[in-house]
């Protein structure tokens, strides 16, 4: 580049002093203002058909077609994927609904999803709002209750959704909350507490929120104050995702399965009882039994549950979805020029080391960083171009890492 072209936007002309940032390209610069325009061109290109209002640009797809999307992220979990393309096609079928009088109204589909941690609940929920182009978030159950009365105010779940979307209001309407560690605000034990009452207390100012309301929010996302022009959100078409690992459920679903057929004599369908995956039985009850409250129960009508995953699932995990962690990391690897080749039995030992440590799918990304840390740093400064990851590397690298220090449970 020469140096005078260094100095000037190459699409105005306007010269450096004159414009507050220049972008360097390959054989040449571009200004804010020409990076601004070439946004407004490339809009109307694009959306020329669609209303520019965020809210009208709704992607619905088929049941069918939801679920073979998710397919292509999330491996496994069939049923859950099921119920919730279904859900979600409803849910917004509900909002495309004309609004006339006599209309039956179809009522809003949120989804409660139980199941380990690390079987992909944030992974379907993120899926499906990628798939919708809908704002989506996520908030943790738990920070508003952890601070006891100081805990952030469940409203705050609707600042974060505006934030997602440049505080475009009508667009945050037609998003998707995903409301994790919903189980750990319930209400456990029969004993009255204090913090078994902030629980409650959490689970009903949930209720409002989730069944439709208009919220007041500020602005900028921090506290209310009052001379603060606040924005009025209505949370009647947001879609909400609950989902929690609900521990210890599988012993209330058993208790009732046996209570339930008290009385009956034994039959096939008893005998038929999976009693190693005691989840696919789950009901409202089983929810509301652990510790939900049954108004918040009500406005979760849709309820599914993740399978754990086994080895075959997490090893196709490694490798299969679009984004799959071999995928990234050969990528990585690429971009230095370096080509990773992963032989099958150090894959194997990965998701061994994965299932032992309990840490589901979420296991898999640590123990891959820690077996590929050390090469991911030399390797770059060195001119080898191949790199083969077998399992006497893999092993001597993750035992001596902190990996290796975790305690199996
Ligand atoms: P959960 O919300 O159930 O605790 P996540 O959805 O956050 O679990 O999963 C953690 C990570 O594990 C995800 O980022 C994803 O990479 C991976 N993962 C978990 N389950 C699956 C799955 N069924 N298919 C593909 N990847 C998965």
């Amino acid at each position: 580049m020469s140096k005078k072209n260094q100095n000037k936007c190459s699409f105005c002309g306007k010269p450096k002093e004159e414009v507050k940032i220049l972008i360097a390209g390959l054989d040449g610069h571009i200004c804010e203002n020409c990076v601004a325009q070439a946004k407004t061109i490339l809009d109307e290109e694009f959306f020329s058909h669609k209303s520019t209002n965020k809210s009208s640009q709704l992607k619905i797809q088929k049941p069918k077609a939801i679920k073979e999307y998710l397919d292509q992220y999330v491996i496994g979990q069939d049923e859950a994927k099921k119920v919730m393309a279904v859900a979600v096609y409803n849910h917004y079928k509900r909002l495309n609904q004309p609004e006339t009088k006599d209309e039956v109204e179809i009522e809003k589909s949120n989804i409660l999803m139980v199941g380990e941690t690390g079987t992909g609940k944030t992974l379907l929920a993120k899926t499906i709002a990628k798939l919708l182009n809908v704002p989506f978030t996520i908030v943790d159950a738990t920070i508003f209750t952890e601070a006891g009365y100081v805990g952030e105010d469940v409203e705050s779940i609707i600042s974060r959704l505006l934030q997602v979307c440049d505080y475009d209001i009508s667009a945050a309407e037609k998003g998707i909350v995903f409301i994790d560690e919903i189980d750990k605000i319930s209400r456990k034990g029969d004993n009255p507490s204090l913090t078994r009452d902030i629980k409650e207390g959490t689970q009903q100012s949930l209720l409002k929120l989730i069944e439709g309301t208009e919220v007041l929010v500020p602005p900028n996302g921090g506290r209310k104050h009052p001379e603060q022009k606040l924005l009025k959100v209505d949370t009647k078409n947001i879609l909400f995702i609950c989902g929690g690992s609900f521990d210890g459920i599988d012993k209330v679903i058993a208790k009732r399965l046996k209570t339930s057929t008290v009385g009956f004599k034994k039959n096939k369908e008893e005998d038929a009882i999976d009693r190693e995956n005691l989840l696919q039985y789950i009901t409202q009850q089983d929810t509301k039994s652990f510790g939900l409250i049954p108004e918040l129960v009500g406005r979760l009508p849709v309820l599914t549950y993740l399978e754990p995953l086994d080895k075959a699932t997490l090893k196709q995990i490694l490798v299969e979805p679009k984004n799959s962690l071999v995928k990234q990391y050969k990528k990585l690897f690429s971009i230095e020029n370096i080509e990773l080749n992963i032989d099958d039995e150090t894959l194997d030992f990965m998701v061994e080391k994965a299932m032992e440590y309990k840490l589901g799918a979420r296991g898999l990304r640590s123990i891959f960083e820690a077996i590929v840390n050390d090469a991911m740093f030399e390797l770059p400064s060195t001119d080898i171009d191949k790199f083969y990851l077998t399992l006497e590397y893999a092993q001597e690298k993750l035992n001596k890492s902190k990996m290796a220090k975790l305690k199996v449970a």
